[in-house]
């Protein structure tokens, strides 16, 4: 407060003045305010003061409020400008669209697409996409909802190239849930439960359903607190799939929903982000229980809104794990594809966070794939489609392919028991410190099953891989897809341990149980204390069983496998 008196130029003269910063929430001075000349021509008083003070301290708040505002208007705006050029990097070009739009479209009987044998293995690129096509054409869709053939073509090549070239999660396995999805509606004649809208909802849910998927699952998002993960924290990946749909319909010249009436476009959209949701297992397992208790009472009429959702959800899982369904040798090949990328993560949870991966993320441990691909198999797989080909018998061939796999896996996991079968590594083996040291990627890691020619079986038994094979094909399929979820929760039994038949018959049961917190003291002192052991060379034509590095009896368990292993293909070879 100034109490002497001065007169400026004007000859307004100053009696008093009360002054006082403004501040924001951090105590930085945004401003001052200042009252000059009480209006009785009394200094202030204490009483003036107080009430100023909490007048600055409201300034402080309008200030701070207003320049928050002009910030969040200036990040919405480059938001705008980032996902304009997104959108125009992330959509098709118009010589590909036009040339994909000209293109004659095969039957699909020529791509079997009725067949729940399918396989995308053989089929080009432009293949798949003319595939894809032909599935909307097939529904009646095109006409139907009025897609100009143009906006659907472009469509369907945005959405492929946004699929990344992870492993397992690329466009082929997009392709082959949406080909799953279709045989169901057509050959299981499931459409007559769905409207026209839903069978369009369902099959744009299939395409999209894992868009953009960086080859890791949910829990490493939340693990390495990704930026998906701080904006959705339950069902984060499947939430950005869906997001990146919207972002893709949204794009000019990509919305094949441009037709639709404002309340169909809202109710596609909903069962369109609800079956990209339900393939996040976690949701799965959610909602099963009330799936299968409908079921059990005998429902046969899926049409009110809150069972058709439920039903839904539950045949994107099916379509979703369905490789697990196919012939004997896509679905060894894609389990392959699956571990690869699994692993891959699992390095990464290594060399990033430090920390072991569960085991079936563990390279180190993947010998123990065929028991967890029953495991897999007998908690999700089988169940639903059990439920699901009771309740709509012509999808019993998935039941039955599920069923016959389960058998070839046991089978292998059994063999892998007695030594006579085992899993052939060569790079996968390389202990992680070598990843980080070398400029070998994890990307071009192998492993192939090896089946001794020692059974009686009549069945075709799949021999080691071709190396190229997984590189050239980007196989697909699903048995992995959702185990990224539920099989994270997979504690499997230890490598190395031998395998009782006791323990084996708890197995599947047992194999839910927590992950890697669940890891004894014991076990975590072997992984800092065991030494590496360079790994083995060996000659792929020759069956080698691997050891096992720090295990000390390991070596001597080799060699016991191995003679085991001659004396089998002795007599093999000699019946
Ligand atoms: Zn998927």
């Amino acid at each position: 407060m100034n109490h002497e008196m001065r007169e400026d130029e004007d000859g307004f003269v100053t009696k008093s003045i009360l002054c006082m910063p403004i501040v924001n929430g951090q105590r930085t001075v945004i401003g001052v305010a200042q009252l000059i000349n009480k209006g009785s021509g009394h200094p202030f008083s204490d009483c003036d003061v107080s009430i100023f003070e909490a007048f600055a301290i409201f300034c402080g708040l309008g200030i701070h409020n207003t320049q928050m505002y002009e910030n969040a208007c200036k990040l919405m705006a480059k938001q705008k400008v980032a996902l304009e050029c997104l959108s125009y990097h992330a959509t098709a070009s118009s010589e590909d669209t036009s040339k994909l739009s000209q293109d004659i479209i095969p039957s699909a009987e020529t791509y079997n697409l009725y067949s729940f044998k399918f396989i995308d293995f053989d089929l080009t690129d432009e293949d798949t996409c003319r595939a894809t096509v032909r599935m909307f054409l097939q529904c009646n869709l095109v006409k139907q909802f009025h897609i100009p053939y143009d906006v659907l073509c472009r469509w369907v090549l945005s959405v492929k190239k946004n699929y990344r070239p992870v492993k397992y999660h690329n466009w082929r396995h997009a392709l082959n849930v949406a080909q799953t999805m279709f045989a169901m509606l057509k050959t299981g004649k499931m459409e007559r439960f769905m409207t026209d809208l839903e069978i369009l909802g369902l099959l744009v849910a299939c395409l999209c359903h894992d868009l953009d998927h960086r080859g890791t699952n949910n829990a490493f998002q939340t693990k390495t607190e990704s930026p998906l993960a701080i904006l959705y924290s339950t069902s984060t990946m499947e939430h950005h799939h869906f997001d990146q749909c919207v972002m893709i319909l949204n794009s000019e010249g990509n919305n094949i929903f441009q037709s639709l009436s404002t309340e169909d476009y809202r109710n596609v959209m909903k069962t369109v982000e609800n079956a990209i949701i339900s393939t996040d297992l976690a949701m799965y397992f959610k909602k099963k229980d009330s799936f299968m208790k409908l079921v059990d009472e005998g429902e046969f009429d899926w049409q009110s809104e809150g069972k058709k959702e439920l039903l839904c959800g539950m045949i994107m899982t099916a379509c979703d794990v369905s490789a697990i369904a196919k012939p004997w040798e896509v679905q060894h090949k894609v389990a392959k594809l699956v571990a690869d990328e699994f692993f891959d993560q699992g390095d990464l949870e290594k060399l990033q966070l430090n920390q072991q991966p569960v085991a079936m993320m563990d390279r180190e441990r993947k010998d123990e794939l065929p028991q967890m691909q029953v495991g897999f198999i007998d908690v999700i797989c089988l169940p639903l489609y059990k439920v699901l080909s009771d309740t709509f018998p012509w999808i019993q061939p998935l039941y039955d392919g599920c069923l016959e796999n389960r058998r070839n896996w046991q089978d292998l996991a059994e063999k892998v028991e007695m030594g006579l079968t085992w899993i052939d590594h060569d790079t996968i083996d390389k202990p992680v410190e070598e990843f980080s040291a070398s400029s070998e990627q994890p990307k071009d890691i192998e492993f192939t099953v090896t089946t001794l020619n020692c059974t009686h079986s009549t069945e075709k038994r799949t021999g080691t891989e071709p190396q190229s094979s997984h590189q050239s094909r980007k196989a697909n399929g699903s048995a992995g897809s959702v185990g990224s979820t539920a099989l994270g929760r997979f504690t499997s039994l230890r490598r190395g341990k031998t395998i009782g038949k006791a323990v084996r018959e708890r197995l599947s049961s047992s194999l839910y149980s927590s992950s890697s917190s669940g890891r004894s003291q014991q076990q975590e002192a072997e992984t800092v204390l065991v030494p590496s052991i360079p790994q083995l060379k060996r000659n792929n034509n020759k069956p080698v069983t691997q050891l096992r590095k720090g295990k000390q009896n390991k070596a001597r368990r080799t060699q016991e496998l191995l003679q085991a292993t001659k004396t089998v293909q002795t007599s093999a070879s000699a019946s």
